[in-house]
């Protein structure tokens, strides 16, 4: 099966990839964006479309939108404001210390990662008869898995070129990835903001810690983040069912990219664990692998009725890629081919970013 074939009629861009200035706090410059993107894609896109688009589709658009669902579906009014910098720090969090001011906090590297990520996965699967291609996704996944998400490097401006080199003349891989991000990120400010819901039901709540062997393990925060997933994707599931008639539409077909956004986390782990031989077990999180499988238990409900198939084939199409990497991963470090990319003393040195 094509992933072409299947999605050719959703051409649309609406978040041309971003292009990086590291000095800065942000690396996202949405002009220089423009410039490489429509260099990459001169027949596809113009300036006029894409700025039009980034007018609708922006990360202030989405989050006001999440806000009024959450008002709708939950009868809760969210008072975060949301902050979205590079920090070199692979994540999004909810900051409610201060509860006169409280934040949500989304990484731009997750932006830029989610998106690059899920394109060169499709984009491997589309063309993994082409062993140019094959060999370009595999790099350019082990790039974002290793610099980018292990390191929190930005790629530089020429790094985004060669990252978006598999998807020159094929710009209708990246549509796909878009609408599949942007539901992440719906995904992703629903789930912070229900973690500001949780916490303003439950002011007093006990924290109960109980030590594991290895590090102590919070059992109440494990379960606070099962119920925020729950939460979150029933507020996106109900935002794609309501097609058309919400002004940021989110597409039925990528109604199972929150699985996508987990197993993103499950490959970064993995590469670690290959690479540098480190199993990074987080005190406050469940693992992707366990949060994935609580959201399918949540997606399977009789309330959410979608039309499957054109969302279960791309997910599939996902995880043939998503395999092919591990696979290639474990071999290549296996014969030694890995050795001028494994950084283990830089690796080291960040033992405590994790451990924290
Ligand atoms: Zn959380």
């Amino acid at each position: 099966m094509s992933i072409d074939a299947r999605y050719a009629t959703k051409w649309e861009t609406s978040n041309p990839l971003y292009i990086v200035l590291k000095e800065s706090m942000s690396i996202f410059q949405e002009k220089r964006g423009f410039e490489v993107f429509l260099s990459l894609f001169p027949d596809s896109y113009s300036n006029e479309l894409l700025e039009r688009n980034s007018k609708h589709y922006n990360l202030e658009n989405l989050y006001e939108n999440i806000k009024n669902h959450f008002i709708a579906f939950y009868d809760y009014d969210p008072q975060s404001e949301m902050i979205s910098k590079y920090n070199r720090i692979l994540n999004s969090m909810f900051d409610g210390r201060d509860t006169n001011k409280r934040y949500i906090y989304v990484d731009e590297l997750l932006q830029l990662s989610i998106n690059l990520f899920i394109a060169t996965l499709l984009k491997w699967y589309d063309e993994k008869h082409n062993n140019e291609i094959y060999g370009e996704c595999f790099l350019n996944t082990l790039y974002l898995m290793n610099n980018v998400c292990i390191f929190g490097d930005a790629p530089s401006e020429d790094g985004v070129r060669w990252l978006m080199e598999p998807f020159k003349g094929d710009p209708h891989i990246i549509s796909i990835s878009e609408d599949c991000f942007w539901t992440i990120m719906a995904f992703t400010f629903a789930h912070e903001l229900a973690h500001e819901y949780i916490a303003s039901k439950k002011t007093n709540r006990k924290e109960t810690k109980i030590q594991g062997k290895k590090k102590t393990i919070d059992r109440a925060k494990i379960r606070e983040e099962f119920e925020a997933d729950k939460i979150a994707y029933d507020i996106v599931l109900r935002i794609i069912m309501e097609g058309d008639d919400n002004e940021f539409v989110l597409k039925r077909y990528t109604y199972l990219s929150p699985m996508m956004y987990m197993d993103f986390f499950d490959l970064f782990y993995y590469t670690d664990r290959v690479l540098y031989k480190k199993n990074v077990v987080l005190s406050d999180h469940p693992t992707p692998k366990d949060r994935k499988s609580s959201l399918f238990g949540i997606v399977d409900n009789d309330i959410y009725q979608f039309d499957t198939e054109e969302g279960n084939n791309l997910y599939n199409c996902f995880l043939d890629a998503f395999d092919l990497y591990k696979e290639e991963l474990l071999l290549k470090e296996q014969k030694g081919k890995l050795k001028t990319v494994t950084y283990t003393l830089r690796r080291n040195q960040l033992e405590e970013k994790y451990d924290s």
